[in-house]
């Protein structure tokens, strides 16, 4: 029977201003190209998750840390705005996070990730934020923070009983012990190589991929495959396999991000692993048919219109 409630999602991660740059094409080392505009966008994987998983209609807590720069107030007005908790968000002398962003005509990205605040919320920081487990069904982490932080958030949401989720990116090795505390892990192909070893070439590496990492203990994997759609697998055997909504791609970038925060709001809600995987799906494909991060994440009537 599917639970309708409302999901309290918790974000804890990075809060980022990405500075994007448009080119026809990446220069190579050594060669610069002229750019054809540069615009500033509110991104970062933690709030990219977050604002992705409110526009589905959670509630949404975020924790992280701005710098005492000018994007810091702009960064969390934006996540204010898209209806982001962000009381236990903390100010931290220096530099926001900052993302240097080149997309070029093809709508591929390189990033250059600057942590500045990011890079100083520590685990003694979440001592403020532990209350905040008590309300919440589900908890977001990824990797733009520091490990020790994420590992002692996963710690803490793991002892109040609450529903981990860790996107590994950017991608490392996630270290084994950790895998078996995880309701869910959200990979991408590359973060699925990183953590799995398999190189996801094809839709039977895929497959190999997402059975390694539920043997290896995670309780469900969700391996995104960019326009090859998603492929998802639990410790139940459960197995679906859904291609990507075709659609004209304009930016790819957080598309990852929209469509974990829509999946994990709308798993949540319903407890329907297909009906949700549908609804990120979609949410995805909206996204990358428009420009920058969390601008780009679809709100929860445009993805149902999208799917009608
Ligand atoms: P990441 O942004 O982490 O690299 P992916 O590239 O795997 O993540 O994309 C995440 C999801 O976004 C995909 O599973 C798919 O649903 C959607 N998506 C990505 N690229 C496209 C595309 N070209 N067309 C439609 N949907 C896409």
């Amino acid at each position: 029977m599917a639970n309708v409630g409302m999901a309290n999602v918790m974000v804890i991660g990075s809060i980022n201003m990405d500075v994007v740059n448009r080119v026809h094409r990446h220069p190579r080392p050594g060669e610069t190209v002229h750019g054809l505009g540069t615009s500033y966008h509110p991104g970062g994987k933690g709030a990219n998750q977050a604002v992705a998983a409110a526009r589905a209609d959670a509630r949404v807590t975020m924790v992280g840390a701005v710098g005492t720069d000018g994007f810091g107030d702009e960064l969390i007005t934006n996540l204010q705005r898209a209806g982001v908790d962000t009381a236990a968000v903390l100010r931290k002398e220096g530099t926001s996070g900052l993302a240097f962003i080149d997309v070029d005509d093809a709508g591929e990205n390189l990033i250059i990730l600057s942590a500045g605040a990011n890079g100083k919320l520590s685990p003694s920081d979440l001592v403020a934020a532990r209350p905040l487990f008590a309300g919440a069904d589900i908890v977001l982490l990824q990797n733009e923070i520091p490990w020790e932080t994420t590992r002692a958030a996963i710690a803490a949401a793991h002892d109040a009983g609450v529903r981990v989720c860790l996107n590994p990116a950017p991608a490392f090795a996630v270290p084994a012990d950790v895998l078996p505390l995880l309701h869910l892990l959200a990979v991408n192909e590359t973060e699925a190589e990183a953590v799995s070893g398999v190189k996801v070439t094809d839709d039977a590496r895929a497959a190999e991929a997402a059975a390694q990492l539920v043997a290896a203990g995670a309780e469900a994997v969700l391996l995104t495959l960019g326009g090859d759609g998603v492929l998802y697998r639990d410790r139940g055997g459960r197995s679906i396999r859904l291609p990507a909504y075709p659609v004209d791609v304009v930016d790819t970038t957080g598309a990852g991000d929209t469509f974990i925060g829509a999946f994990a709001a709308e798993w949540v809600r319903t407890g329907d692993v297909a009906a949700a995987l549908h609804f990120a799906a979609a949410a995805a494909a909206i996204s990358v048919t428009r420009p920058g991060a969390q601008a780009s994440i679809p709100a929860r009537a445009e993805i149902e219109a999208f799917l009608a």
